[in-house]
């Protein structure tokens, strides 16, 4: 029997395909840098959204955690953005253990402290960097600095406040 491909995802906006995250608005399919172009919400809401489903291993997210997210989201004002990578603090910094019953209960406990975990940590690179400077030769400092953009790039501090009000 034929062996059925995989099939190819092609970016609604920029018309490439899609490598990496996969971000669905309606019927459509969007790379994520362009789709945090278009609505930087909506991808971040999908992020999370997809986070979960990995996390709990389940195929649909639970009404009650989407109860929950939408609930700490309007009355608790935390964005989308900032409880995702609260998850991943949680489970993948601190390593502690899931419980499913609780849902997402967990994140209004450990919000801001992501939060200040992700300020200390870029912290400690801007002094890294700055004695790297001194220290490593000039190809290397490049490639480091390189690096570094990247990963600030991954998560903005600025975006963790909710912005939506
Ligand atoms: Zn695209």
């Amino acid at each position: 029997m034929a062996r059925v491909k995989d099939k190819i995802h092609i970016c609604e906006n920029c018309k490439k395909e899609i490598t990496g995250e996969i971000i669905k608005k309606g019927r459509k399919e969007y790379c994520e840098d362009c789709m945090y172009e278009i609505d930087p919400d909506w991808t971040d809401w999908c992020k999370l959204f997809e986070y979960i489903k990995r996390l709990y291993n389940v195929e649909n997210v639970s009404v009650q955690i989407i109860t929950q997210l939408k609930k700490y989201n309007n009355e608790n004002k935390m964005s989308y953005y900032g409880m995702f990578h609260t998850l991943r603090y949680v489970y993948e910094i601190l390593e502690m253990e899931l419980d499913t019953d609780k849902g997402v209960g967990i994140i209004p406990y450990f919000y801001t402290k992501a939060e200040q975990f992700m300020n200390k940590k870029f912290d400690i690179e801007d002094k890294a960097e700055e004695y790297n400077i001194e220290a490593v030769t000039h190809t290397v400092t490049t490639k480091r600095q390189d690096n570094y953009r990247n990963q600030k790039k991954n998560i903005n501090l600025d975006k963790w406040k909710e912005q939506t009000e």
